[in-house]
């Protein structure tokens, strides 16, 4: 009896007491989405996990329905421990899989965009990574053209997208470098950023399309935008 009021009591103190981490399975619908959240390990701790799903249920349903309609409508989210990346996308068990770093997350609790990034990843679906019918820097760089756009809180985490360009900055650094040049170059030319997407999942995506959809090609291009931004442009 003793033995069993010390085992039973402490853990009920600490839930009431402590935002405790614990071991979650999760499963929610909404806007048509459903997404499996999963920590078997209880590795992540309850507000963090909360900010990750409402950013998840803010960010993904607004980027499918802008971009492809058709994405995945089933999700999960996994905590993985053993994972020393920040985060990726794949399909775990046939079904379009985020996963986490926890650790990553225990040191930046506010980086919880970085779900409005991978997000992104499964709306894009592109049929190949890192080839020529889908360069890396584009895709990522669509990646945070989109956390930039859907974010939820990307100040907190302090994330944004560089307002200046940087000697090192290239078109094709991709991610931040690339996502705001995306933005500048949708400010300019509506529609831009999802004729490039669209061409990308049908792999149709090929460098003339920027001059299709722009009027210039993407040097040119590129070096306009350096300029504006008070840069050195590439020929200089
Ligand atoms: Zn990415």
């Amino acid at each position: 009896m003793r033995l069993r009021r010390c085992l039973i009591v402490p853990v009920i103190v600490a839930s009431l007491a402590f935002p405790v981490a614990h071991a979650a399975e999760l499963q929610q619908t909404r806007d048509g989405v459903t997404l499996a959240y999963q920590d078997t390990s209880g590795s992540t701790a309850a507000d963090v996990r909360d900010r990750i799903i409402a950013t998840f249920f803010a960010t993904y349903p607004r980027e499918r329905r802008d971009f492809h309609p058709s994405a995945p409508s089933t999700v999960r989210i996994v905590m993985d421990p053993s994972y020393d990346g920040v985060a990726y996308v794949g399909e775990k068990d046939q079904s379009a899989t985020i996963t986490i770093n926890p650790r990553w997350l225990e040191k930046h609790p506010n980086d919880t965009d970085l779900v409005t990034h991978e997000a992104m990843h499964i709306v894009q679906g592109y049929p190949g990574y890192a080839s020529e019918q889908a360069p890396s820097w584009l895709v990522e760089g669509i990646a945070d053209f989109a956390r930039d756009h859907y974010g939820v809180d990307n100040g907190a985490g302090g994330w944004a997208l560089p307002t200046q360009v940087k000697p090192e900055h290239k078109v094709d650094s991709g991610y931040r470098v690339t996502g705001a040049f995306l933005k500048w170059g949708e400010a300019a030319h509506p529609g831009l950023v999802k004729a490039l997407d669209a061409a990308l999942r049908s792999g149709r995506y090929t460098p003339s399309l920027w001059k299709q959809h722009t009027g210039e090609d993407l040097p040119t291009l590129w070096d306009a935008y350096v300029a504006q931004r008070g840069g050195t442009a590439r020929g200089a």
